[in-house]
């Protein structure tokens, strides 16, 4: 069954004018009051109201909180992380080829509000994290990187490049990659501004991995993130100066007539990039885990959440035959500009939520 938004309980999306402006309060732990980071990010936001906090977790883990209500006027939570881990990847999430695979959560929630983001359902809050002592995450990882080769994943639990004008951390990860052969970053996002993209050097080791959905989906589910047209036009902005540049059709979703509309945008991206500058592509259908989507169906009752998923190992999808149409639609048209061994697919039956 393709989807049915008669069965779903009606999306409750608050307009955004009865809200404060996001980032209007700045949480700021006492062990981060003084990093250069947080004064060099407080510095951005003027007007905000800053509150001095003991633990970000006072905020940010408080029980009974709404994230749908949070995100529609997002504070910032400055703090410093105990262990700036890196965490391995697990064996059964997507790792592009590399045997060393590792991502970092150095910051915990999104500027943008997809209905179908996974982070819904694995954060109590709505507001955004900000770990900002980066240096022990890179730490961390110059020792890992003196065993041997690492491929980061820097943007899983957040759109770390749509952040950048407040944080800018996206320019210290690069410049902490450019002297580190070793090392592979990816950087995802829906992100497509320009003008920010040319602030930052294209290096070989930082793959620029942008997630395309069709526009249809886009503005019905991705809210706040920017067009198919502005995200094609940031690729090819992008390929001109020379990122290593990834397509990520991820999470396909079961939409009305959800064939055609995906038959449509691949020819529009096909269409608009020179695919034989692309580096890969991964594909994937809606996967999410029992427990996340439990939460979600809590905190945002809609379309995405309340389809009759299928229960397998603990992680619902699409029924099969729906997962491997959408594949296919996907796998006929990659394939045309794509050699196998750079495209990467998911079905609903791995155990990864989907994100982006
Ligand atoms: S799916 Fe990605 S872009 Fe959308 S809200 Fe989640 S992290 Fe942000």
């Amino acid at each position: 069954m393709f989807w049915n938004n008669s069965a779903a309980p009606a999306s409750e999306e608050p307009s955004r004018p009865e809200y404060a402006p996001a980032f209007s309060v700045v949480y700021v732990e006492e062990a981060a009051m003084e990093h250069p980071r947080t004064k060099a990010i407080l510095s951005r936001l003027p007007r905000a109201e800053v509150i001095p906090c003991r633990n970000y977790r006072e905020i940010f883990a408080r029980p009974r909180q709404a994230p749908t209500r949070q995100k529609q006027s997002q504070a910032l939570i400055l703090a410093v992380s105990a262990d700036a881990a890196i965490y391995d990847g697990a064996p059964v999430c997507q790792d592009f080829g590399n045997r060393h695979f590792y991502y970092t959560s150095c910051v915990m929630n999104c500027i943008f509000d997809c209905e179908y983001c996974y982070l819904q359902g694995m954060y109590p809050c709505g507001h955004i994290v900000v770990f900002v002592n980066l240096e022990d995450t890179f730490a961390a990882l110059d020792a890992v990187l003196a065993e041997h080769e690492a491929y980061v994943c820097i943007s899983y639990d957040t759109d770390l490049l749509a952040l950048e004008p407040l944080l800018a951390t996206t320019a210290d990860w690069m410049h902490f990659a450019a002297s580190r052969p070793g090392l592979t970053l990816e950087l995802r996002t829906k992100c497509a501004a320009v003008p920010m993209l040319r602030a930052l050097p294209a290096l070989d080791n930082v793959i620029l991995a942008l997630t395309l959905s069709p526009e249809s989906v886009i503005r019905a589910y991705e809210h706040h993130t920017p067009s198919l047209a502005a995200r094609l036009a940031f690729a090819s902005e992008a390929l001109a100066l020379g990122w290593p540049v990834r397509l990520c059709f991820d999470p396909m979703l079961a939409v009305p007539d959800a064939e055609s509309v995906y038959r449509t945008m691949f020819e529009t991206v096909a269409d608009a990039l020179p695919m034989s500058q692309i580096r890969d592509a991964s594909v994937g259908v809606f996967r999410i885990s029992g427990e996340y989507l439990r939460l979600m169906r809590r905190r945002r009752p809609c379309a995405v959440t309340y389809y009759p998923y299928v229960l397998t190992d603990n992680v619902y999808g699409y029924p099969e035959e729906i997962a491997s149409r959408l594949l296919t639609v996907a796998r006929e048209h990659l394939l045309q500009y794509f050699p196998e061994d750079r495209l990467f697919f998911w079905s609903g039956s791995e155990e990864s939520e989907t994100a982006r």
